[in-house]
């Protein structure tokens, strides 16, 4: 990857006084999805009712769900799913460095690419053809677009995993991980302890 310097907005909205009191003292925690399927997303939601104990500990700040690529305020903790398969994935990921004191890979995606890296072994210009041009679903006789506007983002020729773009300090693995492990990285961040998988939840499939 290139070191490239990207700019980042990061204008603050003023917050209500009485939310901010009540995050008083918490961590502040960030997630986001970047090239993946949302499938590690819903592995935090099946945490269900055993994250409501962290909850008096932590502050979620941005959710997958919401799909805000932008933090405001300084977090703890950043949960990254999905690989970097595009120029807005490098931006968001080294947004989320900058503003994240611990980051962690979450799923086989961010750690190694997952299933969008197979397209790494085809030139991306032929991935492009293929997928526009050469598509069944092309409609017979129109002209064969690749799409292009600067809304769209530009794919990288490789889909990289998060910390060949920038450091990450911890990865859990799966496809997705089990929610249990997620939980348990959690818990012993936010209580000081060092991050550590029994071997149980610590599996690649
Ligand atoms: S690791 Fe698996 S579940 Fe998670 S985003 Fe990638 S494909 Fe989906």
């Amino acid at each position: 990857m290139t070191d490239d310097v990207y700019s980042h907005d990061m204008t603050s909205t003023p917050m209500d006084p009485t939310v901010a009191s009540a995050r008083d003292g918490k961590l502040k925690v960030a997630m986001i999805g970047l090239c993946g399927c949302w499938g590690c997303t819903l592995s935090f939601l099946d945490m269900d009712e055993r994250i409501l104990p962290l909850l008096t500990k932590i502050t979620i700040h941005r959710s997958s769900l919401t799909d805000v690529k932008r933090i405001t305020e300084r977090c703890a903790i950043g949960f990254i799913e999905g690989g970097v398969a595009n120029e807005d994935n490098v931006d968001v990921l080294r947004h989320f460095r900058d503003n994240c004191d611990v980051l962690i890979s979450v799923g086989a995606c961010a750690i190694w690419g997952g299933v969008p890296a197979m397209r790494n072994v085809f030139d991306v210009g032929d991935c492009l053809t293929e997928a526009y041009v050469n598509s069944p679903t092309a409609v017979p006789g129109a002209l064969p677009v690749v799409p292009m506007h600067p809304d769209i983002p530009r794919l990288t020729a490789k889909v990289y995993p998060c910390h060949e773009v920038v450091h990450m300090d911890h990865f859990i693995p799966g496809c997705p991980p089990d929610a249990e492990a997620i939980l348990t990285v959690l818990d012993d961040l936010i209580n000081g302890r060092p991050v550590a998988l029994p071997r149980n939840l610590n599996h690649y499939d």
